[in-house]
């Protein structure tokens, strides 16, 4: 037996055998032609048929994996199109008189250089797509096929890294797991595991003489076993089956209603950090993105995040969604979520500071591209803004007042975006709760951030650990507020949702829908756990 350590990019277990896989060996070498007109034509004889190919792999992954596959393949069909990309290719082929395979390999391997050497992790991530991509031309260039698994029993994949399109094209109930060398956790392999509900594992040092042999991979601890004794295989069939029962339990409920027996309908939406929540988002089936936390499109790079690296990042979300509700929460910074570049001064009392919409009423050039960037956004999908942090009747009508000149300024410069975005507010302060009567008159919307709320109305510091005893969610003043909240929302014909941890809180799931909640953004792993609760309920 023996245990190799990794990274875990899923959690989960997989027991069985392992395949190595191997790409397709080619050589590409670099050959002289006469023609190279004659060889651009074959280039793009070749693209045309990359991009065809992909169109089916599309059909398939969609039936397979759902929207994220798709992405992933569309994301191909548009590097294939790069005018970059194109332009390098035809250069190489005209300048060099070479074979169009030699012109693509050597631009794929210029490209993910390029891309490797960036500092952003995501753009890090591209390098894997580009060689994809040129892997592709060059096998349709000569005339390769492309290699899947073989044999009919489900292994665990283990390859040096994986490309999407790879990954996509493997018969979905043939893999247990996938496993690899390099790769990183914002790569597509990552997304589709979890997407698929399997565990995957990166940084794992396999050796050749692995192929075909019994192994177990534990995808929460990041480790492989290979060739395991028969007790640590007992053990792990164990662990397997408990973990496939509950999961099977919870399998039914997808595709089905949150409802209660008589009939009442409660919106269950998923909390996200990014995109990259996406997969585990449509793997639990929520209804909706009931808080995507923007901040972290902040705090993930060292400068502002500019008009249109937001746009791209709300836009996909929205189209990921489908028409499903995605509620976007503006920047959220300030106390425990700190930004060197914000430079904002040090303080004795940060929870109680200078953060989230304080902050984008004072610097509203912030909160304006932010804005523009939602409005924009707005076209291309179900998409909502909601506030945080508010206090008072005065910060929502300044908010309304930057956001009309947003507006305006988006309408002069004859820019596409939604003029009717539906708008709402975070009732996580006291102040807000007891004003939510007056709030509800001004909003579309309320998102209760019981986080906060509990923070600020039991007056205990939600990142110290010392009071952790007295962090009392059930306090009774907390279930009275929300209460409260739902009615006054109620009263003026909008809707109240829980967008804080306590929205998962699975023991008061039925005091919720009796309060007349009308929507639950929880986790994406809780979904399911409350969908069962709520249809149980009468
Ligand atoms: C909350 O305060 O309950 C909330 C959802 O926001 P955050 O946890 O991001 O402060
Ligand atoms: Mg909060």
């Amino acid at each position: 037996m023996k245990i190799i350590l990794g990274k875990s990019i899923f959690k989960g277990i997989a027991i069985g055998k392992i395949a190595i896989y191997k790409k397709d060996d080619y050589v590409v070498k670099r050959e002289h032609v006469n023609d190279p007109e004659e060889e651009i034509k074959r280039f793009e004889a070749a693209k045309d048929k990359a991009i065809d190919d992909l169109s089916k792999l599309r059909d398939k992954a969609f039936k397979e994996v759902g929207e994220d596959g798709v992405a992933i393949l569309e994301i191909h069909q548009i590097m294939l199109e790069d005018e970059d990309y194109n332009d390098s290719i035809k250069n190489i082929i005209t300048n060099e008189s070479v074979n169009a395979e030699y012109a693509v390999a050597t631009t794929g391997d210029n490209f993910a250089e390029m891309f490797s050497a960036m500092d952003d992790d995501y753009m890090k991530a591209r390098a894997l797509d580009v060689k994809d991509i040129s892997e592709r031309l060059v096998k349709v260039l000569l005339g390769h096929t492309d290699s899947g698994i073989t044999g009919d029993d489900p292994v665990i994949v283990v390859a040096d890294d994986l490309g999407p399109s790879e990954t996509v094209q493997m018969d979905r109930d043939k893999v247990l797991s996938f496993v690899t060398r390099y790769g990183s956790k914002n790569s597509h392999t990552a997304i589709l595991a979890r997407t698929m509900n399997i565990p995957a594992l990166i940084d794992i040092d396999y050796t050749e003489d692995m192929d075909g042999v019994l192994a177990i991979v534990d995808g929460a601890e990041g480790k492989l076993i290979v060739e395991p004794d028969a007790e640590t295989i007992l053990t792990y069939r164990e662990k397997l089956n408990e973990e496939l029962k509950s999961r099977d339990m919870l399998k039914e409920l997808k595709n089905k209603e949150t409802v209660t027996k008589s009939g009442r309908k409660i919106n269950l939406y998923a909390n996200i950090g990014g995109i990259k929540d996406l997969a585990s988002v449509l793997q639990n089936d929520a209804e909706g993105i009931g808080l995507f936390r923007s901040e972290f499109l902040y705090l993930a790079g060292s400068d502002y995040p500019t008009e249109d690296e937001q746009f791209q990042a709300y836009k996909t979300v929205a189209q990921n969604m489908a028409g499903k509700k995605v509620i976007i929460r503006t920047l959220d910074i300030g106390a425990d979520k700190q930004i060197d570049y914000f430079n904002l001064d040090h303080e004795d009392n940060p929870a109680m500071g200078f953060r989230a919409i304080r902050i984008c009423l004072e610097r509203p050039e912030i909160f304006k591209t932010q804005l523009r960037a939602l409005y924009r956004a707005g076209m291309h999908g179900n998409l909502a803004i909601m506030y945080p942090m508010i206090t008072s009747l005065e910060e929502v009508r300044k908010i309304k007042e930057i956001a009309a000149n947003v507006k305006e300024e988006l309408r002069e410069q004859g820019i596409p975006f939604k003029e009717d975005m539906e708008e709402g507010i975070m009732i996580e302060t006291p102040a807000a709760a007891i004003i939510s009567d007056l709030l509800a008159k001004e909003v579309d919307f309320f998102s209760i951030g019981t986080n906060d709320l509990t923070q600020y109305t039991l007056a205990i510091d939600r990142q110290n650990e010392k009071l952790d005893p007295f962090y009392n969610a059930h306090h009774t003043a907390i279930l009275r507020m929300i209460k409260m909240v739902v009615d006054n929302a109620h009263k003026e014909g909008k809707w109240a949702g829980i967008c804080g941890e306590l929205g998962a809180d699975t023991t008061l799931t039925e005091e919720f829908v009796k309060m007349g909640v009308d929507e639950l953004s929880v986790s994406p792993s809780f979904v399911l756990p409350i969908r069962k609760i709520v249809r149980n309920m009468d």
